[in-house]
């Protein structure tokens, strides 16, 4: 079901796009594409603290297509944020928990969990765990209960903005909040979209990259139309990018032509290292801070950080 973009039980905004035939070009059309995006070459050296949002930025992670880097992205770039003087906490709305995995936060049997958070309005502040080891980090797990909340919200009084309400209600302040979602276009991601002032889509530096993204994008539209009016698009990842191929560099610009600006300078490349960590319960950030992945997250991290001066 979570690989379908539109379940049956989805809001009427969801509903609305599969009506709405405007084919759209990107509003995010800012600027000139940056050129020779790096793959990490800055990164590695210690910078100290990056300046702090004057208020917390909170991030939708979200794309549709499942493998794309949602939740790699996600993880890494908090880690990367918290080990830069953040407070940062991830979010995970996926109920496969792999957020929760890589971060080493239980996520398995009555763990209090997102579901109970977003259905049985448990507060926050019961669920959010520290992630070991990674000072001002940290996870409010999924478990596969959230499998069941995309039907049981539909139901539900503002079904749309209880992650909103949760977070509104919860009184610990962070600099970044990222929400991992699943992949699909249900009510778990409308949550996080309404719940958001920022979205970050990973894009997948292959064929079929751009397919379904408009399906999305007419998403966030409808949801900036009825929802959350100041969401902003603000940032676009290229993710396993594998410079051996001329398909990904292709991609690449192709994506760069139409977002510009959006995109970050930064290209994650495909690294084994990226696909290990989690199985340690780690982030790459600190399971091998030098390989290429690790410090393409930070300097992609480092981007986001210092955007926010000038928004
Ligand atoms: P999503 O959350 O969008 O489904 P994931 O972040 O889980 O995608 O990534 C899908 C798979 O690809 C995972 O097995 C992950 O470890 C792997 N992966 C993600 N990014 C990279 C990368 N840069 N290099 C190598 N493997 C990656
Ligand atoms: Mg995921």
């Amino acid at each position: 079901m979570t690989q379908t973009p539109l379940n049956p039980g989805d809001s009427p905004l969801v509903r609305e796009a599969l009506s709405s035939v405007v084919s759209r070009e990107t509003s995010a059309q800012k600027t000139a594409a940056s050129p020779g995006a790096a793959t990490g070459a800055a990164a590695g050296v210690r910078d100290g603290d990056w300046p702090r949002p004057a208020k917390t930025r909170i991030f939708t992670v979200a794309n549709q297509k499942g493998g794309v880097g949602k939740t790699t992205t996600s993880v890494n770039l908090a880690a990367a944020l918290s080990m830069h003087g953040q407070r940062v906490l991830v979010v995970d709305l996926d109920p496969q928990g792999n957020a929760s995995t890589a971060l080493a936060v239980e996520h398995r049997g009555d763990v209090p969990d997102m579901y109970k958070v977003l259905v049985e309005d448990l507060p926050l502040a019961e669920v959010v765990k520290e992630v070991p080891d990674m000072p001002g980090l940290y996870c409010a797990p999924a478990t596969i209960d959230l499998a069941g909340a995309e039907i049981e919200l539909v139901s539900m009084v503002a079904r749309e903005a209880r992650l909103q309400r949760a977070l509104t209600a919860y009184d610990v302040t962070f600099d970044y909040i990222l929400i991992d979602c699943p992949p699909s276009l249900g009510l778990l991601t409308v949550n996080a979209l309404m719940a958001a002032n920022e979205l970050l889509i990973p894009i997948q530096c292959e064929y079929y990259a751009l397919e379904g993204l408009g399906q999305l994008l007419r998403n966030v539209d409808l949801v900036r139309a009825h929802l959350n009016p100041t969401l902003d698009l603000s940032t676009i990842l290229m993710t396993m990018y594998d410079g051996r191929t001329r398909l990904a560099s292709q991609v690449a610009e192709e994506v760069r032509s139409h977002f510009g600006a959006t995109v970050l300078s930064t290209l994650i490349p495909r690294s084994v290292r990226v696909s290990e960590a989690p199985s340690y319960g780690q982030s790459v950030m600190t399971y091998d801070p030098g390989s290429s992945g690790a410090m393409a997250y930070m300097d992609a991290a480092r981007e986001i950080a210092y955007r926010a001066v000038t928004v």
